[in-house]
């Protein structure tokens, strides 16, 4: 394999497989795919930020996750251990748009919505505002692993944050790889199987998400009364169940598969 090093210069490195983790925006996934139309905007931007312990002393959040829907805004809440609060806000708006937008903007953009949303923003040191437009793979990949290649994390398949799953997923790849190199014969078969135990979760997940962030991004007011009349009509227990397939993973290993194709031979034997 050939590289190019931080400081430019070109070097060779021989390995049995090489494992690509350079993110949404992989230099190895164009290199591999080169007719792939790689990451697209997702139609809305997001800013982040924290409140550090002693200016969030003041201000009562829950134990858990809150998000808050609007007309193309969302605000997310998270106290983190320690005693600070991560929030995060969203806004629909055309790619690279309030590129230069300060926490004054921020702030105007939700003055009028409900407590403590105002006050985390206010309590937010300069400094810690992170902005990022949204994007995913909306074209899925064919595959994950090519030759002795395989990719990794969002540069298989970058998601939209919208069911937090980014990280989870990557994080999912590296177990499921660790779980399937215990016991592979070759390389070529850790590759495909590799490939077949992270393809159809992740895209399935990056589908769902995506949808899950049109939604909670609608603007148009029929559309956002509608969305709002299901949400409280969904009973809570339905919403939990529906988060069941993602929460309750396990990585995949070959006496797994194993026992799903005996069952498999079993039922076509019968
Ligand atoms: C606003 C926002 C909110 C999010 N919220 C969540 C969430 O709540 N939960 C969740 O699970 N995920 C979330 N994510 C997604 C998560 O951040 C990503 O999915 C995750 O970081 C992907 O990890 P990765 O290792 O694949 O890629 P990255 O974290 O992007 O890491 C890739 C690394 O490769 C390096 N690199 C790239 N090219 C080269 C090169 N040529 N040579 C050497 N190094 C290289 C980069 O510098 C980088 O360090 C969020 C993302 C965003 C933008």
């Amino acid at each position: 394999m050939t590289f190019q090093r931080p400081t430019g210069e070109t070097a060779t490195l021989s390995a049995e497989l090489v494992v690509a983790a350079d993110g949404i925006a992989s230099t190895t996934r164009a290199q591999l795919f080169p007719d792939h139309p790689g990451p697209v905007y997702a139609g809305y931007l997001t800013w982040r930020g924290v409140v550090p312990a002693e200016a969030a002393a003041d201000i009562e959040v829950g134990r858990s996750l809150v998000e808050s829907w609007g007309r193309g805004q969302r605000f997310g809440i998270m106290p983190l251990t320690g005693g600070s609060i991560y929030w995060y806000a969203t806004l629909s708006a055309p790619p690279n748009s309030h590129a230069h937008a300060n926490i004054e903007t921020v702030a105007r953009l939700f003055r009028d919505w409900h407590d403590p949303i105002p006050r985390l923003i206010a309590a937010t040191p300069l400094n810690s505002l992170l902005r990022h437009d949204i994007q995913s793979l909306e074209t899925p990949l064919p595959t994950y692993a090519s030759g002795r290649v395989i990719l990794l994390g969002d540069a298989a398949h970058a998601i939209t944050p919208d069911l937090g799953q980014g990280a989870a997923q990557a994080l999912e790849d590296a177990a499921t790889l660790n779980a399937l190199a215990t016991t592979a014969s070759t390389v070529q078969s850790l590759t495909a199987d590799y490939d077949q135990a992270r393809r159809e979760r992740t895209q399935q997940l990056a589908r769902a998400s995506a949808a899950a962030g049109r939604v909670a991004q609608w603007r148009n007011p029929l559309k956002v009364a509608f969305r709002n009349s299901l949400v409280w009509l969904t009973p809570r227990s339905s919403y939990l169940n529906s988060l069941n397939d993602t929460f309750s993973w396990t990585p995949e290993t070959a006496s797994a598969r194993e026992t799903v194709a005996a069952t498999a031979r079993s039922e076509a034997g019968n």
